[in-house]
């Protein structure tokens, strides 16, 4: 239904005039998803986010499925996260929370996992850092972009979502940051997930089942120690409770994060949506996604492409 619902406000722009020329050459120059004539085929997918874990929490099952399937994935993280912490700081925190997110990446299979070098607490949606993000998107000539939702209870999530949000027509436009080169088409632009209610909350309308690698991505967020096991635990109060030894630790997560992502109602309405019934019904754990008006609107079968762990027609 909502593929319809997103479809039709492209055809009727199509009848209106000259002064929306350039959205539409955008939108005309859309891509058969997944199918690039370039010599290597795999479908690219990029990540762009505040801080080193934020997309490892929210979409690591995902991220190691889809690296699993053959999809070129790229993580990078706005901030170099050298704020969060409560007795470390500026440049070597960011060094260690820059090994950390290699490491993470290492873990979850995929390609590449890049922090910039931008202040954690301070991120703010300027156009020096648009342009980092529009250079991200082009050299990683991306099919598929996810970002964050600009309604985060986080300052840094908040920017980052709109900085991702502020690139999703500029990375076609030739003029703006000429000195990479523009994509030929317009990426699919996705949201990761959130549980933020207002001015409207998250639809789910791609939901992934993670089952099989709930131990990659507790595996993965595990590699972010300054973080999961010092600053998290610290500001929320729980710092006496995070066990000593690195196997109790995983245990330890795992039971948290297991429960964290327990499929709700509306996940498991869309999860039956994309696998069927049968499969779609068993699944216990999962990770969603929304689609952004912004961007390629993706038809079903190009999402079906997208996450190949879909029932295929
Ligand atoms: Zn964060």
């Amino acid at each position: 239904m909502f593929l319809q619902k997103l479809t039709q406000p492209l055809k009727k722009a199509t009848l209106l005039g000259v002064a929306f020329l350039l959205p539409l050459l955008a939108i005309a120059q859309n891509p058969n998803v997944g199918t690039d004539d370039g010599a290597d085929d795999r479908l690219r997918v990029i990540a762009i986010f505040a801080h080193p874990d934020d997309a490892d929490s929210k979409m690591g099952g995902t991220a190691a499925l889809m690296a699993q399937m053959g999809h070129a994935v790229k993580f990078v993280s706005i901030t170099s996260g050298d704020a969060g912490h409560q007795s470390q700081g500026g440049g070597a925190l960011a060094k260690r929370r820059r090994a950390e997110a290699q490491e993470a990446g290492r873990r979850l299979g995929i390609d590449e996992y890049v922090v910039l070098d931008n202040h954690d607490g301070e991120l703010l949606p300027e156009l020096h850092i648009r342009q980092q993000v529009i250079r991200e998107i082009r050299k990683w000539n991306a099919d598929v972009v996810l970002g964050l939702r600009p309604n985060d209870y986080h300052p840094d999530h908040r920017y980052a979502g709109v900085l991702v949000q502020d690139a999703a027509y500029m990375v076609v436009v030739p003029n703006v940051t000429p000195d990479t080169p523009p994509l030929k088409k317009n990426p699919v632009f996705l949201y990761m997930s959130d549980r933020f209610q207002k001015p409207n909350p998250f639809s789910h309308d791609i939901v992934v089942g993670i089952d099989e690698v709930m131990e990659t991505k507790v595996r993965g967020l595990d590699a972010h120690v300054s973080q999961m096991y010092e600053w998290l635990p610290w500001v929320n109060g729980t710092l006496e409770d995070v066990p000593e030894t690195s196997e109790e630790r995983i245990q330890w997560m795992m039971d948290r994060r297991t429960s964290w992502s327990n499929v709700s109602d509306e996940q498991r309405e869309s999860l039956i949506k994309w696998y069927g019934e049968e499969r779609g019904s068993q699944f216990q754990h999962a990770e969603s996604f929304e689609i952004c008006e912004y961007g390629y609107q993706p038809t079903e079968e190009d999402i079906r492409r997208i996450f190949p762990m879909f029932a295929q027609p």
